[in-house]
């Protein structure tokens, strides 16, 4: 039988795992720099944390969740996003007390039953942060610059910044309550647009089918509070005071149900109708919804897949793996043990000093022809040979396989 991968999955190898790791590793060190701390949480939790806190009328809750039962019968779910999780464990070791202003930083898989496309996996890397505890405008100024310096720190530098405030419990219902009877006097709305005005009318706002139709629709700008507007004015003029280009975008209204006041959306133009690498915004009740502490949180998560995409676009993959190859190669087949301890001296040591080498070989059962051809596939740009004549004076062959010019050179010069 042959087996692939799942519908919507992917393997991950190559240029591909490189980029992650460097991604993952760039992400982290600016964390770090923005006082952000690892937690790495599981992949499954119980179901009805993620119906809770996304909220019964999302996709991803209504259509997307791996749901599982364990053998015990207890209703699990593998996590379609971070910040539940992240969330939960605040909670559960008690950070809302000990460690209220706590600054989070995850990364890892999520899973999400949705339609495969290019940019859109049922199995995806997230990368993602929570600042918790803090109401300042400026914690949300710094996610977004957060994200924007990770995106830079891959190359990529030509990012549209969406940002909206959708308002708090005081002043979104009237303006809730305005769409809906905006959106009810519309024509055939599509089935999604009449579902989802009963359930979620803001997510209206966002459908890729109807949107033609709807023409002065309501602004949240319009309904903000004076509290939002000044947190969201402020929130605007601190991006801009970092020099950030971002676009208010009332459109803008995220699928999660937990968002309060600022939510926001880093996009490229280089990918194609999945175009956001990022996204995020306030959540300020979620913790207490939750079983905590009142503690206000702002986050965001980055798809790891398509910042990869958009990097391998700007040219940011050449910049990886500089690494010279070095192939060990054997002309006698009895000098395996000799050559294969100089690999492991070679690995441990570098070669005349550079330690940004890769090692390969040696092989066992191959002619030295058949050994060569393997070197200039891998890309090798030297080969060392053991050779028996020049292994008694203390030599190796070193062969430039650019130029394919060989010298015999004392090992203890390598
Ligand atoms: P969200 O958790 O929906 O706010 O998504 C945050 C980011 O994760 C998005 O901006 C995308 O970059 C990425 N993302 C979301 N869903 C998927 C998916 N199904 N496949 C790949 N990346 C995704």
């Amino acid at each position: 039988m042959n087996y692939k991968a799942p519908r919507g999955t992917h393997d991950i190898f190559g240029i591909n795992a490189l980029g992650l790791n460097v991604l993952e590793q760039k992400a982290r060190q600016i964390f770090i720099k923005h006082g952000f701390e690892e937690v790495r949480t599981p992949i499954f939790e119980d179901a009805s944390l993620f119906t809770r806190s996304i909220g019964e009328a999302t996709d991803i809750v209504e259509k997307e969740m791996y749901i599982f039962e364990d053998r015990k019968g207890r209703k699990l779910a593998l996590r379609p996003e971070g910040t539940a999780s992240l969330v939960r464990a605040y909670i559960e070791h008690r950070l809302d007390i000990s460690f209220p202003s706590g600054k989070f930083f995850y990364s890892g898989e999520m899973f999400r039953y949705e339609r495969p496309q290019a940019g859109r996996y049922r199995q995806f890397y997230q990368i993602g942060a929570e600042f918790y505890g803090s109401l300042s405008p400026s914690a949300d100024a710094e996610i977004i610059m957060l994200v924007c310096d990770v995106l830079s720190s891959m190359g990529i530098e030509k990012v549209n910044v969406h940002v909206n405030s959708l308002g708090c419990q005081k002043c979104r219902p009237l303006f809730r309550e305005t769409l809906v009877k905006y959106f009810t006097s519309i024509d055939d709305l599509c089935q999604d647009c009449l579902r989802r005005l009963q359930t979620n009318p803001l997510r209206l706002l966002d459908c890729k089918i109807d949107s033609d139709k709807f023409i002065n629709v309501p602004k949240m700008n319009d309904f903000l509070c004076d509290d939002c507007k000044e947190h969201f004015n402020l929130v605007q003029n601190l991006i801009r005071s970092v020099n950030c280009t971002y676009i208010v975008d009332p459109k803008l209204v995220r699928g999660l149900d937990y968002y309060t006041r600022t939510v926001f959306e880093i996009r490229s133009n280089a990918l194609g109708a999945q175009d956001a690498l990022a996204a995020g915004g306030r959540y300020d009740n979620l913790v207490k919804e939750l079983g905590g502490q009142d503690t206000p949180v702002v986050g965001f998560a980055l798809g790891s897949e398509r910042v990869l995409m958009a990097a391998q676009h700007s040219g940011f993959f050449s910049t990886l793996n500089k690494n010279e190859k070095v192939f060990i190669a054997i002309a006698d087949q009895d000098l395996i043990s000799e050559a294969f301890a100089f690999s492991i001296k070679l690995i441990r040591n570098g070669l005349k000093g550079n330690n940004d080498i890769s090692v390969f070989g040696p092989v066992d059962n191959k002619s030295l022809t058949a050994q060569l051809r393997f070197a200039d596939k891998i890309g090798a740009s030297k080969t060392i040979i053991f050779a028996k004549a020049e292994l008694g004076e203390g030599k190796v062959l070193v062969k430039n396989m650019i130029d394919k010019t060989q010298n015999a050179v004392f090992i203890g010069q390598l």
